[in-house]
């Protein structure tokens, strides 16, 4: 057989899909939110080498609910509390459908000139929207940690201009600074580079979890007179554990003194920016030499959406401009190349989805719905404040809650593991100063305020259970059952989800 699935065929199974895909978001919370197996259990329902023979398609998609929706964490679910949120949106779900129809290229203009385009365009669009200056160049990735990655090459492109043709050897030793609460994919984006997850400096924070700008100063001084090479400052607007927003203007102002590249991780944090009593988060932004922010963080455009906007996109090109006699322009200079601003050729169409949902919900849709998670984060702030047997953990300004039952780290460990084995909401949590918090994210349209209460109401319930039993012995039974099952990898992100374990803990961990 060669060809495609006969058009009728594809065409039945494409209503069914569409169909599944609508009773999936429609009956979602009649779903157990985290699945009840162990690593390993769901691939041993499959067979261990591909079929020879193709299957008709129905039967394979007879399949999707037996085989594959049982192994599902279902972060659409408005229950799913951990990490940001899911920015999982019917207008997304759409562009990605359609995206993957198209199958198009936005490697180059001419290879799909809408795709580029409409790149531009939605750039543009979520630029404005957030108040930036039409100073920055915008370009879309996969995540931020990608784009950050591309930021710190154009910083080192500068600084090292032989790096491209040489490479790094007998270089300077480069040192990039962030914050004790900054995120993981910078030491990665290092270790990337070549430069060493070493040669990241934690600057201490302060109680607010946001940079000490005399602590960064103190820091590139002690490292100048080393001999060491400061390289990039990356000050992050909404940190992964509690969203503290580092001091963008005092930062900016020691960056500019060292002639430092500043890169703002607004991965998270920049969408507040849409609101207008958001865009403090912003103040001092105009001094950044790049940017970060994912919509697909918290403005409802499905995974992955990375906007990375730079103030010279010159920059970014001489770290990574190649074009091959196959690529090459016929138009040269009237057209973006997108693959001319970093390392991936092929790029997916992922414009398509942004301007759906920007469409479809508009500045001010896109508005009302972050209020309502900040509203929501607020509501549980003074629901945690007015229980005498919580407290909060840290300063809540977007849309997330980090708090603890005031009682032991394990009984807190123990709470989050119950709600997350219980399939009826699902938290996560990280360390703040080496002591544990619950931490709550708002991000999914579909959270109400009712559904709030009700994770709320299980965790006060849970708090209420354990604080009368033996949490030590709880914990160890727990851990016991899960040893084997999953590991936990470094800065105490669990690599699987499982129903066993003590829920899904976010970044922080460096302090
Ligand atoms: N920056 C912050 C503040 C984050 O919280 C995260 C992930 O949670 C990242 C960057 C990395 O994002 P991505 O998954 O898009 O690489």
């Amino acid at each position: 057989m060669t060809g495609d699935v006969p058009p009728e065929e594809f065409r039945e199974l494409l209503h069914r899909a569409a169909d599944w895909v609508a009773d999936y978001r429609g009956t979602i919370e009649e779903q157990g939110i985290s699945p009840q197996v162990s690593p390993g259990e769901l691939t041993n329902t499959f067979p261990t080498r591909a079929p020879e023979l193709g299957e008709p398609l129905a039967q394979i998609f007879a399949d999707l609910d037996r085989l594959i929706v049982p192994g599902i964490l279902h972060w659409g679910h408005p229950s799913f509390l951990a990490y940001f949120g899911s920015t999982t949106t019917a207008p997304g779900i759409i562009g990605e459908i359609i995206a993957a129809a198209l199958n198009v290229s936005a490697m180059t203009w001419r290879t799909s000139p809408i795709a580029t385009e409409l790149e531009t365009l939605v750039l543009g669009w979520l630029r404005e929207m957030l108040g930036l200056s039409t100073a920055f160049t915008g370009v879309v990735y996969d995540t931020a940690s990608i784009s950050t990655l591309h930021a710190l090459a154009a910083a080192r492109q500068e600084v090292i201009p032989t790096v491209r043709e040489k490479g790094i050897a007998g270089g300077p030793t480069l040192r990039v600074y962030t914050s004790d609460q900054g995120h993981s994919h910078i030491d990665k984006a290092m270790i990337m580079l070549g430069h060493g997850e070493a040669n990241v400096r934690r600057i201490a924070t302060d109680a607010e979890f946001r940079m000490e700008p005399a602590a960064l100063r103190a820091a590139l001084r002690e490292d100048l007179a080393a001999g060491l090479r400061p390289l990039a400052v990356v000050a992050t607007v909404g940190t992964t554990s509690t969203t503290s927003v580092d001091p963008l203007p005092a930062i900016a102002a020691i960056c500019r003194e060292h002639q430092l590249w500043l890169h703002v991780d607004a991965a998270y944090g920049g969408a507040l920016a849409i609101l207008p009593e958001g865009r403090w988060v912003f103040e001092g932004i105009e001094h950044a030499d790049s940017i970060v922010i994912n919509p697909h963080k918290w403005l409802f455009v499905p995974l992955d959406f990375s906007a990375l906007y730079v103030r010279a996109p010159e920059k970014l090109r001489a770290a990574f401009s190649i074009v091959p006699e196959y690529l090459a322009s016929d138009a040269a200079g009237a057209e973006i190349n997108y693959m001319d601003y970093g390392i991936q050729l092929g790029r997916r169409f992922r414009a398509l989805k942004a301007w759906f949902v920007f469409r479809a919900f508009g500045r001010h849709g896109l508005i009302e719905r972050i209020r309502e998670h900040c509203r929501l984060a607020q509501l549980l702030t003074s629901w945690v404040e007015s229980d005498a047997d919580f407290e909060l953990a840290a300063p809540v300004h977007m849309g997330v809650v980090c708090f603890r039952a005031r009682a032991s780290d394990d009984a807190n460990r123990e709470i989050v593991a119950a709600i997350n084995a219980s399939g009826r909401a699902y938290i996560g949590h990280t360390t703040l100063r080496g002591r544990i918090a619950i931490r709550v994210g708002l991000g999914n349209v579909l959270t109400t305020e009712e559904h709030l209460a009700d994770a709320w109401a299980l965790i006060r319930a849970e708090a209420a259970r354990i604080n009368g039993e033996d949490v030590t012995a709880v914990a160890a039974a727990r851990a016991k059952a899960a040893s084997g099952i999953a590991g936990e990898a470094r800065f105490g992100v669990r690599c699987v989800p499982a129903p066993l374990l003590p829920g899904a803990f976010v970044g922080d961990g460096h302090a």
